[in-house]
């Protein structure tokens, strides 16, 4: 199979630094917005104001596809905790910051400990979800595909890898924070991994 350019529509590292990962070997010559010389114009903070991923995820593909002319991939995920009522769901990014405590990360991640203050183990449950939508031209109907993993919210960080709120997410399927596992090991069983390599097996399988 020839390779195909395919751009990935997000400039957060850590997304970065996995979706690369999940491609690795396969047909396709990924490209990010730097690489294509889009600069972040004021508008781009607009797209992820949607009220699902699905929206959201759509929305940064389109925009994206637009501005680079070829196909385009975007996921848009999130973290939800039950205790919480699904929150901070689309809001994760920037969730410390709608509520003026800070913003970035370590907010997020101190706002997240202070909100389940008090709250025992077994009512910590959460999952992350992700959904990522692929624009095969700038006006096509977006390929989508969603996919989570179950895990639960630890009382204080474990771990120094990933990103986002990974040192306080403990993984059911691996029995360790992300932050504590490997790059291979987290993307074996997170909402990322098993959503890209699903939108994979149907890109590699569309008739050419
Ligand atoms: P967005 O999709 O750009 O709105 O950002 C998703 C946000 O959800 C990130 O900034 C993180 O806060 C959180 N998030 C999504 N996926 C992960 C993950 O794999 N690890 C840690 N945090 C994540």
């Amino acid at each position: 199979m020839p390779e195909s350019k395919l751009l990935v529509a997000t400039r957060n590292e850590g997304k970065i630094r996995e979706i690369r990962d999940l491609f690795t070997g396969l047909p396709f010559q990924l490209v990010f917005p730097a690489d294509q010389f889009l600069e972040r114009l004021p508008d781009e903070p607009d797209l992820e104001r949607g009220t699902s991923f699905a929206e959201n995820a759509v929305a940064k593909a389109r925009y994206f596809a637009k501005r680079g002319n070829v196909a385009t991939l975007a996921e848009d995920s999130g973290l939800e905790v039950d205790a919480l009522d699904g929150a901070p769901g689309v809001f994760s990014a920037r969730w410390a910051q709608m509520h003026g405590v800070g913003a970035g990360d370590a907010a997020n991640n101190a706002l997240l400990l202070e909100r389940l203050a008090g709250v025992p183990d077994e009512l910590r449950t959460a999952r992350y979800r992700c959904v990522v939508a692929y624009l095969e031209t700038p006006l096509a109907k977006p390929q989508l595909v969603e996919a989570t993993c179950e895990g639960r919210i630890l009382t204080a960080p474990r771990g120094s890898g990933g990103f986002g709120y990974d040192p306080l997410f403990f993984s059911a399927d691996l029995g360790m924070s992300f932050a504590e596992a490997s790059i291979a090991a987290k993307q074996r069983v997170s909402h990322r991994g098993r959503a890209i390599r699903a939108l994979v097996e149907v890109l590699v399988r569309r008739p050419t």
